[in-house]
């Protein structure tokens, strides 16, 4: 189970999935993540353990993003402004590890999140046309009485996204997280 990297109603602006023309041009089926609209400093947290590793793609890209790895799931936030964990430092679910931005190749202020399922720290799926990254929806859940598809709010664009089928609803308390 993962939690979202954001607390509350995340405002979603582009699904899992969408705008397959966007996305040819880097070989994707279409968007490798999910994107939601937060603005500039918003704090985001681990959506599950694992080591961190800090990458810059400067002004191309995924920008300043970090990756947070357990050998069994990957996730990776993009587009961020600060980063507050260093490469090779131990995570935890709910940890607050770095801050949004829109570094990178970024439209505007977003948090991208992309996520793939690992086997002995390999990428599952690879070829599934997302270069193994999948709909964390099917298995995300918000903090305590939030839930990523029942209760974040979509923009018109992101619409679709309510489309999917999800598993039944099931919340969590996040062990690790502070007062936000
Ligand atoms: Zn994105």
């Amino acid at each position: 189970m993962i939690f979202s990297p954001l607390p509350g109603k995340p405002v979603i602006n582009q699904g899992f999935g969408q705008n397959p023309e966007a996305y040819a041009p880097f070989g994707f089926a279409g968007h490798e993540g999910i994107d939601f609209g937060v603005p500039v400093g918003t704090t985001v947290y681990a959506p599950h353990d694992g080591v961190a590793t800090v990458k810059n793609d400067g002004a191309t890209g995924y920008g300043l993003h970090v990756v947070i790895d357990d050998g069994k799931r990957r996730s990776c936030l993009a587009h961020l402004s600060e980063i507050s964990v260093t490469s090779g430092q131990q995570v935890y679910q709910g940890d607050p590890i770095c801050k949004s931005g829109q570094s990178g190749n970024a439209h505007g202020p977003h948090l991208h999140w992309t996520f793939k399922i690992l086997k002995n720290g390999v990428v599952q799926n690879k070829d599934n046309g997302f270069g193994g990254a999948v709909d964390v929806t099917e298995f995300t859940r918000l903090w305590l009485d939030q839930d990523l598809h029942h209760d974040g709010e979509y923009t018109d664009d992101a619409k679709p996204y309510l489309a999917m089928n999800f598993s039944a609803n099931q919340y969590l308390k996040n062990p690790n997280r502070g007062v936000a």
